[in-house]
Order: structure tokens, then C-alpha cells, then sequence
């Protein structure tokens, strides 16, 4: 589970990371009195008008933007509101706005060119602007904390062009974050003087939120410093902008991360299916697959492709699917209007092969086409094994005439042979 970034600077805030203050704006009418509020209440007329939406990348795409007037925080608003949303993380069809954050904007400090060994290669002064993360490492089996000084572009980009820029330091799984470990990144990063302390206490703190809210990622890119003053010589580190990830397997026991569940912000396919308790993810090809167990649903994928097809979605539909669940997957398979063919692949160990028999013909029978009409128009091709099978197959041949395009399979790579064949 995602949240918005908003939402993740409460929680920054929560765990004591100095965040920039903000308020969530959903209308074009809230942007000036917003924008004057928080001006005021930070005594500054710099504001930064944010896109909320669960992908990144949107500096560069226009949906982060410094305002210096109402009027410009209005235009802001309008524009992020009533276009889509598209970066490199969203895809071509982007995303729609429905909430912007109104947040306090900062300066932030100039980055002396040549600078550190890190930065070597550097030749115009850039802002000072780090990655920080905590996420897990599967390699090592570890936590880990990761920081660049390469801050505020992909870190994506960063690992793929510059790999020792980024310095990974892996958490005791017992003690978490060492205070000396988080001093040596600070000190790393080059940071300076009271901002070794600050910066290293933000990462202890995003460590410990990292494992105390179950997190699969914690993410503050960028973190900044800000110019110094005659009584702040080193300036104040900052995160501004926040990106989190859950375990789902562990949001029963947070609430709080809970209440922060934002379905608009969810693919409704997938939504729908979660609701039966299907693992389904939507894909780009056009072969619908309805499968049962992960582990065979990757297997079948595999030899979909192998047989030159592209598959439409990833669907286990678990091993104690009912007949119900059956029905609710192949109206989810065939809501996705690119799927031009279907393949069912069931290896009946606790599930049965007449369950899913019974599940195919009444999802057959209840299916609504787009033009009305009732019942499977795309070729369907079904392989059955296991507990039951004789009567799921006999289940299918006695429906022959509810089911036109049925097309029974004696083996794996005869069900992906039938269905690459059936689609073209
Ligand atoms: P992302 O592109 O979706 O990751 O959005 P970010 O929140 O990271 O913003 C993108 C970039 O906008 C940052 O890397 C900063 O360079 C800039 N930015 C964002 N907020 C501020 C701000 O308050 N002040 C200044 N000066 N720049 C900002
Ligand atoms: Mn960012």
C-alpha cells in the first residue's frame, strides 16, 4: 500500500523529521485563501504547490511548483487540476489530480562546485540536495539505509550512472540504525558542522518509523539544507518531499496507515478483485489468464510468451476459490476490453476441478457483453487436472451450448499453443 506525500510528511512530522508545514487543497476556489494562510503562518511569500498523486517524478513533469502570489498559486492549482498527471513513473496515460499540497516553499542552499570526492565530475554548482531511504535488501536479507548526494533526480538514474554515488548501510536486524553508522553516512554526504547531528538524527528517526510502521520503503528525496543565516550558520536539513510504502501483509495492525488508504489512487480491477480475495494484476497483453496458485500463474505467463503470446493480467484465484469468486474473475478478466482471449489453468489439489467447471459455465451464462447480450465472446481455452477432473470435464462438455468457444486443452503447452492460435 502507497500513500500520498502529504501524508507521509505527517508521518515524518510524527517521528520528529523537520518537515516544511501544508495544507491539502481540492478545488481551484480554496488556492488563494490557502496560499495566503500559508504564507502567513510561515512568514514567507515562497509556496510550493504540489500534485498528490501516488507516483514521482512530477517536478519534471510541472506538477511542483514555486508560487510567489495568490495569483499564481490559482494558476497553479487550475493547471494540476484539469490536466493529467504524466511522468516517467505513470505511463503515457497518466494520472488524474484531485489533490494538491499548499506547502511552505524553502530556499535551498547553493552547492560549492568540485566539492567533495562524490561529487567530482560535477562542474556547475548544483543545490544541496540528498537521497535518503530506508527500504529492505533481499540480497542480504538486511534493512537497509540508502543515501546520495546525488539528491532530488531518480535515484533509479543515479544506481544505473553513477553507482558509487550512493552509499548503502545495512541496519542490525535486532538494533536497527547505529548512531555511529548514521554519523559516518552524514559525514559522507558531506555535510558540515550542527548539520552532521541534524542529518543524522533524521536518519535514526526514518529507520525506526521504517520498521515501526512495517514499511516496505521510506523514502525522503530531496533532503536539503537550507541557507545559513548570522544565527543559523549552517543552515536547517529539511525533508520536502516523502514517499512511503506498507507491507500489506502487516497494515492490520496499523491503523493509523490505514485510515491513509486512498482507493481513488487504485487500479479498480485490481480493487475488485481484492474484494474476493484474487491476486490479480492488470498487464498490457491480450490473453486473459485465470489460474490457481502464484507459483503456476508465473508458469503460465512463461508459456504464453514462449508460444508468442503476451499475457492480459496476472490471476490466482487462490486454492479454495468458490464458484462465486470463479465468476467475479472472469468478469474482472473480461472488464479489461484489450483481452481477446482466455486461458484457464487449474491443477486441482484442494481445488476442484468440477468447482471451477461450475464456476466457467455460470460466470458463461452471467456474463453481460458491452452490446447486452449474455455470455463468453472470446475463445476460451480451458485445461483442467487433478481432484474431480472427469467431472469438470464433463461439467464443460454437458454445457457445450452456453459455451460456443470453448476449447478443452490436454496439457499446459496445448492450452498455450490453442490460445496464442486462437488469438493471432
Ligand atoms: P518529485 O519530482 O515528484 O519527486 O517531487 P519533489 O517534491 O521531489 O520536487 C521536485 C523538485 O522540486 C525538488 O527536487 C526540488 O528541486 C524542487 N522543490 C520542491 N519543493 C521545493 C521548495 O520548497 N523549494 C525549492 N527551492 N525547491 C523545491
Ligand atoms: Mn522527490
Amino acid at each position: 500500500m502507497k500513500i500520498h506525500e502529504y501524508q507521509g510528511r505527517q508521518l515524518l512530522a510524527s517521528f520528529g523529521i523537520p518537515v516544511p508545514a501544508g495544507t491539502v487543497v481540492e478545488s481551484i476556489e480554496q488556492a488563494a485563501a490557502t496560499y495566503k494562510q500559508v504564507a502567513a503562518e510561515s512568514g514567507s511569500d515562497l509556496v510550493v504547490v504540489k500534485a498528490q498523486v501516488h507516483a514521482g517524478g512530477r517536478g519534471k513533469a510541472g506538477f511542483v511548483k514555486l508560487v510567489r502570489s495568490a495569483k499564481e498559486a490559482e494558476d497553479a492549482a487550475r493547471f494540476m487540476l484539469t490536466h493529467r498527471m504524466v511522468s516517467v513513473q505513470t505511463g503515457p496515460e497518466g494520472l488524474e489530480v484531485t489533490k494538491l499540497l499548499f506547502a511552505a516553499g524553502v530556499d535551498i542552499a547553493d552547492r560549492a562546485p568540485g566539492g567533495t570526492a562524490l561529487q567530482s565530475g560535477v562542474s556547475s554548482p548544483s543545490k544541496e540536495e540528498f537521497y535518503l531511504a530506508v527500504t529492505t535488501d533481499r540480497t542480504t536479507r538486511r534493512n537497509v539505509l540508502i543515501a546520495s548526494r546525488e539528491g532530488g533526480v531518480d535515484i533509479e538514474t543515479v544506481a544505473h550512472d553513477r553507482p558509487d554515488a550512493i552509499i548503502k548501510e545495512p541496519l542490525h536486524p535486532l538494533m536497527g540504525l547505529q548512531p555511529h553508522q548514521a554519523r559516518r553516512v552524514a559525514f559522507e554526504l558531506g555535510f558540515k558542522g550542527s548539520q552532521i547531528n541534524q542529518a543524522a538524527k533524521i536518519m535514526a528517526s526514518l529507520a525506526k518509523l521504517f520498521e515501526a510502521k512495517d514499511c516496505t520503503l521510506a523514502e525522503i528525496n530531496p533532503l536539503i539544507i537550507t541557507p545559513g543565516t548570522a544565527k543559523n550558520p549552517d543552515g536547517q536539513v529539511l525533508a520536502i518531499d516523502a514517499k512511503f510504502s506498507f507491507d500489506d501483509n502487516a497494515t492490520f495492525r496499523h491503523k493509523d496507515i490505514q485510515a491513509m488508504f486512498d482507493p481513488t489512487e487504485e487500479n479498480p480491477a485490481e480493487l475488485r478483485a481484492q474484494r474476493f480475495g484474487l491476486s490479480y494484476i492488470a498487464l498490457d497483453g491480450n490473453i486473459g489468464c485465470l489460474v490457481n496458485g502464484a507459483g503456476l500463474a508465473m508458469a503460465t505467463m512463461d508459456i504464453v510468451k514462449l508460444h508468442g503470446g503476451s499475457p492480459a493480467n496476472f490471476l490466482d484465484v487462490g486454492g479454495s476459490a468458490t464458484e462465486e469468486a470463479v465468476t467475479e474473475a472472469f468478469s474482472i478478466i473480461l472488464s479489461d476490453h484489450n483481452v481477446k482471449g482466455v486461458m484457464v489453468n487449474i491443477f486441482g489439489g484442494i481445488m476442484r476441478c468440477d468447482v471451477i467447471a461450475a464456476g466457467i459455465i455460470n460466470a458463461a451464462t452471467k456474463h453481460k457483453n458491452p452490446d447486452g447480450s449474455t455470455g463468453f465472446k472470446v475463445p476460451l481455452v480451458v485445461r483442467l487436472e487433478g481432484t474431480n477432473v472427469e467431472a469438470g470435464r464433463k461439467l464443460l462438455a454437458d454445457a457445450k451450448s452456453s459455451l460456443p468457444t470453448l476449447q478443452p486443452a490436454t496439457d499446459l503447452t496445448d492450452a498455450a499453443m490453442k490460445v496464442c492460435k486462437a488469438v493471432g
